[in-house]
Parts: structure tokens; sequence; C-alpha cells
């Protein structure tokens, strides 16, 4: 077995069978055709990724699942005459030539359709035939067909297809009135004018562009192109509310304004847990870090919290932690949180939290809290470093580690990233090089560790760390969901340490991502791409000792960059997507809430919440243009968390400036100018 055949067969494992595809004869076309022989070869690499892939022009070969889904709906069978709109990179149309008896395939694009032609040829696909020409036409000369599938999205379901459909025959296709985002629609011919036809999915595909289609980008609408249409029915004024909303809203527990002394209260509950992980739905929401805030003083105050541990260069908090103990600074490194993105924690509400633990440890000297960063590898500080040397050495390179960073998440997927990560060769050429410093960095900060005065890290755990460090240098220079799980277990083992160094009766609050305290195997991440993460591995650890308490927003503002390195913009939040967990909670018309998921406490909730649903993820980049792909992965909310806290609208952090010219500014002595 080569290294693809193994791609291919775990593939279809988490991407296909696991996500509930049941139809046998997809299945088995899906672990023959070779996926990699139909992508262009620089990307051969990310061939069994699941996600859609660049093939030139603005085309794509679509995501593996998509495409099983498609051809599940449309019921293939031995046998049967398909026709195949979008040829594209011809591996839809080779899927289908696996299981039916002949396939047409028709291509808009000439050249599109003459390399596919060429492929499926070499792979020895003979029942398929490529045909150059629009596909809202059909193909009447080879009509009837018992199934149809649109690899491209259009208004409306091409009269001539539902005319070229065979009785019993099926059409699948995306069906949508905006030119981004469509409906999976299936139609299966019943009769002479009789056709069932139902909605079963929100996807994604490029425009299916004819004369009755969308009308060619960019040029004068087509002649005999025809408006979009109104969707059916209109929409009543007060829709009755969903299942799903009225078992959220009866379950809901309204909280009182985050400023309330009340509105941390029901965190009592929790009260007796070793470690309470308080998530976020994006890096730049003001309302998430005020409620950790409000949520964490009650844990310290009330219930002998000791130690907050959060999502950030552990160097950079040890800073932090020197200032809320009072201790003396070392001499370099007194600025922390200079790196992008600085407002993660350079901003207002971090900076009052600050001082609150300050003043906090001062009138408790005996029994001070402590403040550590999770990342001893410090992930920012280490890209920063990269970045710095790739831009001295080759500039390419550096664009593209740049474009890698920007999905350096799991749920984060970018096609067009995919496509010039592949630009240059250089890229891997500096990645010796990448490593050993990234070494040398790591080596500065243990000694700095050693030195604290602390002894957080024995001998033993340096060396184990300096050990695997290069493992996960190389998966972080790469980006991309391999150096997920070393980073998350790896903050794990910090946060371990961080408890044992606070002895037997130390109690920890995290403040991470919803991606990193969200139980991933409750998530696509887990179920589908084998990650883990650190609420899992709390789980697994802790058992009912650990609190995993997650927040949402539907809608309002967010600080967030385009580009790993670019600027903080503050960006609208896109109303949350149908279909999504935000969408049924916004359904509820509550402004602020908790959901208690306990087991044993609102049961029936739970289980309408068990079916997977889509969830947005945010984190220091937000590209609203791609959201569905890159913000959105499915969630099951009830096993992922513990509690929800939900604000309805939310909004961007404000940030501190990071400018060196300033010299009293109050940004210039973060944190310590409070
Ligand atoms: N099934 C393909 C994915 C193709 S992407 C695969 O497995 O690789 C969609 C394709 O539809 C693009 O190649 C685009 O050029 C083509 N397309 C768009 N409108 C079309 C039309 N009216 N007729 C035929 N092809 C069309």
């Amino acid at each position: 077995m080569d290294d693809f055949d193994e791609a291919r067969t775990w593939m279809v494992e988490r991407q296909i069978v696991q996500r509930g595809v049941r139809d046998d004869y997809v299945i088995a076309a899906m672990r023959r055709v070779p996926r990699e022989a139909f992508v262009p070869a620089e990307l051969r690499e990310f061939a069994y990724d699941d996600t859609p892939l660049p093939i030139g022009g603005e085309q794509s070969i679509s995501q593996p699942y998509i495409v099983a889904k498609m051809l599940a709906a449309a019921e293939l069978q031995p046998g049967d005459r398909v026709l195949d709109i979008g040829t594209g990179s011809g591996y839809a149309a080779a899927l289908a030539a696996e299981i039916a008896g002949r396939v047409d395939s028709i291509e808009r694009d000439a050249s599109l359709a003459e390399s596919a032609r060429e492929r499926l040829q070499r792979l020895g696909y003979e029942n398929v035939e490529v045909h150059v020409g629009d596909g809202t036409a059909g193909l009447a000369a080879h009509a009837p067909y018992n199934a149809i599938i649109a690899a491209a999205g259009g208004p409306h379901v091409p009269q001539a297809l539902r005319a070229q459909l065979a009785l019993g025959g099926r059409l699948v296709m995306p069906v949508g009135s905006s030119l981004s985002r469509q409906r999976l629609v299936k139609i299966v011919r019943r009769g002479e004018h009789d056709y069932d036809e139902h909605a079963f999915a929100e996807v994604r595909f490029v425009p299916l562009v004819g004369d009755d289609g969308w009308p060619e980008p960019g040029g004068a609408p087509h002649a005999q192109s025809r408006p979009a249409p109104t969707p059916a029915a209109p929409k009543p004024a007060a829709p009755k509310l969903a299942a799903l909303e009225i078992a959220i809203r009866d379950a809901a527990e309204p909280l009182p304004d985050i400023d309330s002394p009340e509105f941390a209260t029901f965190v009592d509950r929790f009260a007796g847990r070793r470690v309470v992980l308080l998530g976020e739905a994006s890096h730049g929401t003001s309302e998430f870090y005020r409620a950790r805030a409000a949520i964490t003083r009650r844990l310290v105050e009330r219930h002998g919290f000791s130690t907050v541990a959060v999502e950030a260069d552990w160097p950079d908090a040890a800073i932090i932690d020197r200032h809320v103990r009072d201790r003396p600074m070392p001499a370099e490194r007194s600025r922390p949180f200079r790196r992008f993105p600085t407002w993660m924690w350079r901003n207002t509400d971090f900076m009052a939290f600050v001082a609150w633990l300050r003043s906090h440890n001062a009138a408790h000297r005996d029994s001070e809290t402590r403040f550590y960063g999770l990342d001893i590898y410090s992930l920012s500080e280490s890209i920063d470093a990269v970045l710095r040397y790739l831009d001295s050495v080759d500039p390419v390179a550096a664009r593209i580690a740049r474009e890698r960073y920007g999905c350096l998440s799991p749920w984060q997927k970018d096609p067009a990233v995919y496509g010039r990560a592949a630009l240059s060769g250089g890229y891997a050429q500096c990645e010796k090089q990448v490593v050993a410093q990234l070494g040398d960095l790591l080596k500065s900060r243990l000694d700095y560790a050693r030195e604290d005065g602390e002894r957080f890290l024995d001998a033993a755990q340096n060396a184990r760390l300096v050990a695997v460090a290069e493992q996960y240098y190389r998966a972080m220079y790469y980006g991309g969901p391999q150096s997920w799980n070393l980073r998350d277990t790896h903050m794990f083992d910090t946060l371990r340490h961080a408890l044992d160094s606070g002895g037997p009766q130390a109690r920890l609050v995290v403040w991470a991502h919803n991606s990193h305290i969200g139980d991933a195997s409750a998530t696509q991440m887990g179920r589908v791409q084998d990650e883990i993460n650190l609420g899992q591995l709390c789980r697994a650890q802790f058992g009912d000792a650990a609190a995993l308490i997650g927040f949402g927003t539907h809608s309002g503002t967010v600080a967030a960059a385009s580009d790993w390195g670019g600027p903080m913009e503050v960006k609208t939040v896109l109303p949350s997507l149908e279909g999504s967990v935000e969408f049924s909670t916004h359904g509820t018309g509550l402004v602020r809430f908790l959901l208690d998921l306990r087991p044993g406490v609102h049961d029936a909730l739970r289980e309408r919440l068990r079916a997977p649903l889509l969830e947005r993820f945010i984190g220091v980049i937000y590209r609203p243009e791609t959201e569905r792909y890159s913000h959105y992965a499915e969630a099951s909310l009830a096993e992922q968390f513990d509690a929800y806290v939900w604000f309805d609208r939310t909004s961007a952090v404000s940030a501190l400036p990071v400018c060196a010219d300033q010299k009293d500014s109050v940004a210039e002595t973060f944190p310590f100018g409070v």
C-alpha cells in the first residue's frame, strides 16, 4: 500500500463512512478512484484533505464528502445512464463511472474538458464521454438519464434537465439565489409532469454559468438568462419557533448584565471542580473577555481557585504573573504581547482583569493567584521568528508562511491558500534552518523558565520539551491540522504542571478558544479529522472534576485580521448561518443566557442537541467572504460543553495600540499602567 492508498482508505473511513454516507456503491467507488490523479501535481499532498482544492481558473475539485453525499443522493445503480454537469477535473465523473453503466460529462471550459478527457482515458475509464458545452441544456441526444448530478450552482433547476430525467430518475444539484451559497436539491421524476423535490444540505459551489444558469461573470447578462427567481414561499411575518429553538428557550437561564454582581453566580454549580475551562467563540470579542473575568473573579474570591492559565505564550504570561504578584521584572522581556495577535491580550478588558488580579493578590499575599500561559513553545513568538527569518531569506516563502498560518486552526479552510502554498519549493528548503532557529529560541525560553525562581519546570520536563520540540516546530512550520494535536497535547501538559506546582489542593481556571476547550470528540475535528484538544484531554484526565464552558454569539463586531500578521480590523460578524447552533440559539429571541448542558439537567434538550449542527469558530483571522468553509464546523453542543453562555450581539475588544513612540501612554506601559 502506498501513502496515497493509505490516505484514501483513511479519508473514506473518517470523512465518508463516519459522517454517515451509507451507500455501498459510493463507498466502494471512493475507495478505488485515486483523487491524487485529479488534483494539480503540486497539491497532491492535500489530495485526501477534507476540502475542495483549486484545479485552475476559478474552478475547484469538490470536497470528497460532498461528492459522496451527492452521489449517494442520486442513488446510482449499476447499468444507469448518468449525466454529470461540470466535469472539472473529472473526479466525480470517475466515481460515477465506477458505479453506473455510462456517464456523459459536460464541461463549458474546453481546456478543463480536454485534460479531464485525457486523464479519464489514462486511468482506463472507458464508459465516460466528456463533452464541451453548456450543461444547462443537458444532452438531449443521449437522454433520458437515470441520474443527473451538477457540480455547479444555478439559480434554479434548468427545465431541460428535468425533461431529460427518465421516469424514476434522480437529479441532484446545488440551487440558490446567491452566487456563493446554495442548497443541495434532489428531484425525483415520478411521472410525465410529476416531480418530487426537496433540499437536504447547505453547500457552496462555483456558479453554473449558462443559458439557463447564471450569466458570464463580469460580462453583460446573457440574453436568454432568466432573472434569479424569488424564493418560492414568502416567509411568514412571525415565523413559528422550531422545536429546537423552543427547547433551548425553555432551558435558558437568563443572565443579568455582565457588570452586575449577580452575573457569575451561575458558576457556583461548578465550584467543586478542579479545572473550569472557559471558552470563547472568537479571539476578539469584548463580552467573552468580560464574562470570563467575572466568572474567574467569583471562582477565585469565593471558591478558592488559585491559578489562571490562558491560551498565550508562556514567557509573556510569566511577565503578567510577576506583575500581578508584584515580583521584580526581568530587564528584557518587560513588555509582553507585542507580537501578532496583540489585541488578544493587549485590550482594555484583559487589562482591567490584570488590574483586579494584582489588587486581589495584594490583599491576599498568603494565597496569591498565579497566571500562566499554556504555550511553552510560544506559538506567536515562534511564528514571528519564522516570518522574520523568511522575510530576510525568501520573501515568496514568507508570503506562503503567512497564508499557512492564517489557516492554522483545524476548522479553517481556504482552498485558495492551498493553491498559493504550492507556489514555491523555497518553502520546504527553509525548513531545516527555521527548525534549528526555533530550537535555539526554545533554549533561551527554558533558561528563562529555570531562572524564574519558582522552578516551574524541572530538569526532566525541560529535557522532554526539548526532545519533542523539533517535531512540534516542523509541524508548526507547515501549519494546518498536523500541528494541532501536538499543540493541544502540549497545552494540556503545561496545564498539569501548573496544577501540580500549585499543590494537591490547587484548582485552576483556563481561558482558551472554544475549539481548544470544547470536547473535540463531539465535533467534526475529532470525529472526522482525528484531532484531539485540551477539553477532551481534561475530561479524560479529570472526568467530572473538569467543567467545559463554551460561549457563543449571533452577530455584532469582532477584532480580527484578514491574514496572519495583518493589521487588526473591527469586522462585522455576519448573522449566523441557518442550520447552525447559533441560528437556533438566536431564534429564541433571548439576548443573554446560560444553557446548563450537564446530563440530568435538561435531557430532552441534550437529546435534540446530540445531532451535529454547524458551529462558528472565529480565531485571530476572520474571513467572512469564505465564512462557511473558513469558520463553520459540525459539533454536538451537548457533548462538547457542560454549559454554554450566550450573548446574542457582541462587540469587538478595544485594543491598546503597540506604539514605541508614546512612552507615557497607557498602551506603552501595559500591563503596568493601571
Ligand atoms: N465535478 C468536478 C467539480 C467541478 S467544479 C470535479 O469533480 O472535479 C464545476 C465545474 O462546472 C467547473 O469546471 C465549471 O467550469 C463547470 N461549469 C460551470 N457552468 C457550467 C455549465 N453551464 N456547463 C458545464 N460546465 C459548467
